[in-house]
């Protein structure tokens, strides 16, 4: 079993906490840095991205969750999440992690007010995975390292540097869990070379 910490500052942080329950392995909503002790993977929700950089530098979080990621810890954003994991974001540079090798633009489908649903397939994880995007950030661009697991009209929303998985769309938001234990998956690794 593994324990997965979620990001809770902000942001849709119960929907990752049930899906990884249903799974099986056991989640923990860090809100400070003691949460993170002994975390196998940690996952930053959507929400609102400057929201939470702030809250994280507020907290004396960012440093403590850099530190785990040169442990080799996987970590997977979606939506503000990978906004929080991106090297580069579009036109600003709020307070993140840059831990990803990518640039992320923000609120990049439609208006700000845009929300929508579509069937994606990803090759490495599955068919008809239903994707919501909320007034989704895309990648611009990825490093050479810098695995792209999906598009969507000719955009990146998927993609895997090494330990880092980043989405622009929310998972957790419907019944279906395979990209969450595609990152379990990660993180059993993780947990094979480390423990
Ligand atoms: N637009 C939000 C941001 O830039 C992300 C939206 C989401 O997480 N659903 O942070």
């Amino acid at each position: 079993m593994a324990k997965i910490g979620v990001l809770a500052l902000q942001g849709a942080v119960k929907e990752h906490i049930q899906q990884i329950e249903t799974l099986g392995h056991d989640a923990v909503a860090v809100k400070t840095c003691d949460d993170l002790r002994g975390v196998d993977g940690l996952i930053l929700p959507g929400g609102e991205s400057t929201t939470i950089g702030k809250m994280l530098e507020r907290n004396d979080m960012v440093e403590p969750i850099k530190t785990l990621a040169q442990q080799g810890v996987p970590m997977f954003g979606t939506c503000a999440g990978l906004i929080l994991l991106a090297k580069n974001i579009k036109n600003s540079n709020p307070p993140h992690l840059g831990l990803m090798e990518l640039e992320v633009e923000r609120n990049s489908f439609g208006r700000q007010i845009d929300s929508f649903e579509v069937p994606l397939s990803i090759p490495s994880i599955g068919d008809e995975i239903t994707a919501v995007f909320i007034r989704a950030p895309h990648i611009v661009s990825v490093g050479e390292h810098v695995e792209i697991l999906a598009t969507y009209e000719e955009r990146i929303v998927l993609a895997r540097d090494g330990q880092f998985l980043g989405c622009s769309f929310h998972p957790e938001l419907t019944d279906d869990v395979r990209i969450l234990e595609y990152f379990i998956g990660m993180v059993n690794e993780f947990i094979k070379v480390s423990r």
